[in-house]
């Protein structure tokens, strides 16, 4: 059995980005950003006004002024502005030529068009300096996942058509007999099928296009059909299926039907009967079909997948480490991804860890992840663990 490292990398090996398209900037929100993009405009474009006020040559306690036009927000003032002069300006109009500052109202006494500055005047000019946010031609970096303040930059730099990393789309193929879909009405010897659609809920998170497909019965010709379904898809995803026992699909007939296995079997818990390889055009993952496993081997597999087909930099799912809050015994021989909880004194495993159990996953916020035969751990003790909330 390999470890999930290796299995990582034998996963990237396997995951090739998949290029770009470009789509409107309303339409970039959480998508990846594939190029650097440059602002064609400066901003502000032009020096203006940060207040209302008068903008004048320069000012001073009792200095007077003639006003001699107004400058409003999208209405420019035409002239100039000499000394003496001043041009009534309201906040983002452009400074007219000639001024170097901007009174703001309160300064000033105002009588038919003339403007006395009164007894205190204040230092700021309050004119904010053309490009001073940003100038033409600067950029923002490829790689970031688009959130609402670079959309909102990018819609300030005139960017209307937007660079991305095209979605992977998955195909979602969970296999069993005895499975049925949410809502329908299951006979008493069957089970609703739950990873699928946890897992499509991940894979949309993850900035991929899941496309679920009818569930593959547990023999040859569904599983050839299902798959057959699949072509087109970047990944193809079974759930289930992937042990040795006489009804499991997928470890058992997915090679005959054309996939070419990198690797089964990773030395985790849950999630140990994982197979990865490719199935024509697509990269394959065969996941295990006890819920939990699946679910966790979305968290820690199928997720690096997907943003190493975004084109992000390959690497497993972030970590990150607290303190425990109750002591863990000694770990066994495979890579053990524990649910726990947060509490206020740092992290505590559940009893129960059976990989069937998902409202135990529902109730965990986090899955500490414990080294191959890790010894046992005292409370207060700091652990890895991968944030599941
Ligand atoms: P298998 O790997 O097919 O032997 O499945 C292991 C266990 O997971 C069995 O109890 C299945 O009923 C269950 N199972 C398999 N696929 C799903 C699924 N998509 N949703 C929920 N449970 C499943
Ligand atoms: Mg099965």
């Amino acid at each position: 059995m390999i470890t999930v490292a290796q299995a990582l990398e034998q996963l990237f090996a396997l995951a090739t980005p998949l290029g770009s398209e470009t789509v409107s900037l309303l339409d970039a929100h959480g998508r990846v950003l594939a190029e650097d993009v440059a602002a064609t405009r400066a901003q502000p474009p032009f020096d203006g006004s940060a207040m209302d006020g008068y903008a004048v040559t320069q000012a001073a306690p009792g200095m007077t002024f003639r006003v001699i036009g107004e400058a409003a927000a999208g209405h420019a003032f035409k002239g100039c502005v000499a000394d003496g002069e001043a041009v009534r300006i309201f906040t983002g109009a452009p400074v007219p030529t000639g001024a170097k500052r901007v009174v703001i109202q309160e300064d000033v006494i105002r009588d038919g068009n003339v403007i006395t500055v009164s007894d205190k005047v204040e230092a700021n000019t309050h004119i904010r300096p053309a490009g001073g946010d940003f100038a033409v031609g600067d950029i923002v970096s490829a790689g970031p996942v688009l959130g609402p303040n670079d959309i909102a930059l990018m819609a300030s730099m005139n960017i209307a058509e937007v660079p991305v990393a095209k979605r992977p789309v998955v195909a979602l193929i969970s296999t069993g007999d005895e499975l049925v879909m949410p809502g329908e009405s299951p006979k008493a010897d069957q089970i609703i099928a739950s990873n699928t659609m946890g897992l499509h809920a991940l894979l949309r998170d993850l900035g991929a296009e899941p496309r679920l497909l009818p569930i593959a019965r547990d023999n040859e010709p569904s599983l050839r059909t299902a798959l057959e379904m699949a072509s087109g898809a970047d990944l193809i995803v079974t759930i289930g299926g992937a042990s040795v026992g006489d009804h499991d699909v997928v470890a058992n007939l997915a090679p005959k039907l054309g996939m070419e296995q990198a690797f089964y079997k990773v030395a985790m818990r849950p999630g140990k009967p994982l197979m990865a390889g490719r199935f024509g055009n697509a990269m394959m993952i065969g996941l295990p079909g006890n819920p939990v496993s699946a679910m966790v081997c979305g968290h820690v597999f199928v997720a690096p997948v997907i943003r190493a087909m975004l084109g992000l930099p390959a690497g497993p799912t972030p970590q990150k480490t607290a303190p425990l809050a109750e002591a863990l015994t000694q770990n066994g021989p495979r890579e053990h991804y524990m649910r726990a909880r947060m509490t206020a004194d740092g992290l505590v495993a559940f009893g129960a860890q059976d990989s069937s159990l998902l409202s135990i996953l529902n109730a965990a916020d986090a899955l500490i992840v414990r080294a191959p035969h890790d010894a046992a751990q005292p409370k207060g003790a700091t652990v890895s663990y991968i944030p599941i909330r």
